[in-house]
């Protein structure tokens, strides 16, 4: 394919950073690999996968990028994110962040993302975004994870469940009023379905939503919404009568709407959780997305996606407990040599290696066909059946599960110190529990792809 190569330049920001984007003739871009960040020396960027931290001969994500058919654009891309969120999420300040269930660099850190337009992965360009797939977002989502899974809950929050479902579904005034600051940085996004007595029957919701004259007043509210204390503008779903639910774009200031309890959690610690309050919130009509009562086709179609590009928090949560536990059997020595040199351990490590190895293969050749289906048939229409449905909860059912399992062999591997939170293996296990019941809880997933078997046999 013909590529005409551009160069876009986000100059005059304390971050600038630069993006060479190959667009196809259709005007489409089909890749695009962050270059250069301020902050960032050249010479610290590696162009080469196999200039990045090796563990033995070559690093584990060298491999399995091999394996999985990862394009050079693709490493590029992850290789730049990996050095970037090195640099910004250490992991002693990931640890200062989990101790104290607080990041002040939050918002310094959203707009330095939105600088280098990760927020928007699979937004239009028109809009900032890096009009790129699942596929990639997914490589972004992993490596922030890797680093700090908490920091990538949110960014899943906001580059997916908030960004992508306007993305989605918004209408052209929509998009061009809200994407171009939650894509830049300077507005941090947020999605609310869930409340205190509606989780997995997230539809039994009762936030109401009335029509009066040309706006709407919410009445009710939400309960674990990621990014809530810090959000500017929320992807809110509402009951709009009995038959249906309708989502709402609400903007932080909205009278009527105000932020209830930070909720303090287990484990993804730096990620702001709390509760939204409607007490009569005023919401203007042109703020519905959708059609009224139909809002259930779009939940549900973005729970795919949500669902997918989620699991590579679990991945990159995987990843980092492979490393520090790999390394860790190779530094302390009992018996008079390393410890991951007896064979129990070394079983360990290899059962860990396979595990992490076909979570990746899953989760990429998945994400791969959803994009690959995109390409083909444009957009699943609202309300059809998904032909991913049950793959994507199937992967961030296996995924989940297994990073718990991996941040569980981290913590054996390490002995007491796994133990101790002087070490990230305890908070690798907090935080990967979480993939096992936000989202839809494992069970629901269970049921979901189980009842879709029993259709095939229909
Ligand atoms: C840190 C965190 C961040 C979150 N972020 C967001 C967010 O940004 N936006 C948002 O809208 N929500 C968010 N959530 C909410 C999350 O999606 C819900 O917690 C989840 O859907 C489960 O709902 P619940 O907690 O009410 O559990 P419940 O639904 O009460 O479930 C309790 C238990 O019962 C089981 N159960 C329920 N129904 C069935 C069934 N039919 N069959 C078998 N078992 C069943 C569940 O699997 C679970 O084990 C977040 C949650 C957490 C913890």
């Amino acid at each position: 394919m013909a590529f005409i190569t551009r160069l876009v330049a986000n100059s005059g920001k304390s971050f600038a950073s630069r993006l060479l984007i190959r667009c196809d003739k259709s005007g489409t871009n089909s890749w695009a690999i962050c270059r250069s960040l301020s902050g960032l020396p050249r010479d610290q960027l590696s162009d080469r996968p196999n200039e990045r931290q090796l563990i033995d001969n070559m690093s584990i994500e060298d491999i399995g990028d091999a394996l999985n058919g990862v394009t050079e654009e693709q490493m590029d891309l992850r290789s730049t994110v990996r050095k970037f969120v090195e640099k910004e999420l250490p992991e002693d300040t990931v640890q200062v962040m989990d101790r104290e269930s607080n990041w002040s660099q939050f918002r310094k850190f959203w707009t330095k993302l939105g600088s280098m337009g990760l927020l928007g992965v699979t937004a239009e360009s028109r809009f900032g975004g890096l009009e790129l797939g699942y596929f990639e977002h997914s490589l972004v989502m992993e490596e922030i994870s890797r680093c700090c899974a908490a920091i990538g809950l949110s960014y899943g929050a906001h580059s997916n469940l908030c960004v992508n479902q306007l993305t989605l579904n918004a209408s052209e005034d929509q998009k061009q009023k809200y994407l171009p600051k939650l894509i830049d940085g300077s507005h941090v996004g947020a999605l609310a379905m869930s409340e205190v007595s509606s989780g997995s029957d997230v539809v039994s919701m009762r936030t109401v939503a009335q029509r009066h004259k040309d706006y709407y007043v919410l009445n009710g509210s939400k309960f674990w919404i990621t990014n809530a204390l810090e959000a500017d503008v929320l992807f809110v779903y509402a009951k709009t009568s009995d038959r249906g639910i309708t989502p709402f774009i609400i903007e932080k200031g909205m009278e009527g709407f105000s932020i209830g309890q930070s909720i303090d959690k287990l484990g993804m610690r730096g990620s702001p959780t709390g509760e939204l309050v409607f007490d009569n919130c005023k919401v203007p009509v042109a703020n519905l997305v959708g059609q009224v009562d139909k809002g259930v086709y779009v939940l549900m179609s973005g729970l795919d996606y949500e669902r997918l590009v989620l699991s590579a928090g679990p991945l990159g949560i995987m990843q980092s407990a492979c490393e520090v536990a790999f390394s860790y059997a190779h530094q302390r020595s009992q018996f008079g040599q390393p410890i991951g040199h007896f064979q129990i351990l070394q079983a360990k490590m290899a059962d860990m290696y396979t595990r992490l190895s076909s979570s990746r293969a899953y989760l990429y050749n998945t994400a791969r066909a959803v994009d690959e289906y995109k390409r083909r048939n444009g957009r699943i229409p609202l309300g059809s059946a998904s032909p991913f449905t049950k793959e994507c909860a199937g992967v961030i059912l296996s995924l989940s599960e297994t990073a718990t399992q991996l941040a569980l062999d981290a913590i054996q591997i390490m002995g007491g110190n796994g133990y101790s939170n002087e070490y990230s293996a305890g908070r690798l296990l907090r935080d990967a529990k979480l993939y096992e019941i936000g989202a839809g809880t494992q069970e629901i997933r269970r049921w979901l792809i189980g009842r879709q078997l029993n259709k095939l046999y229909q």
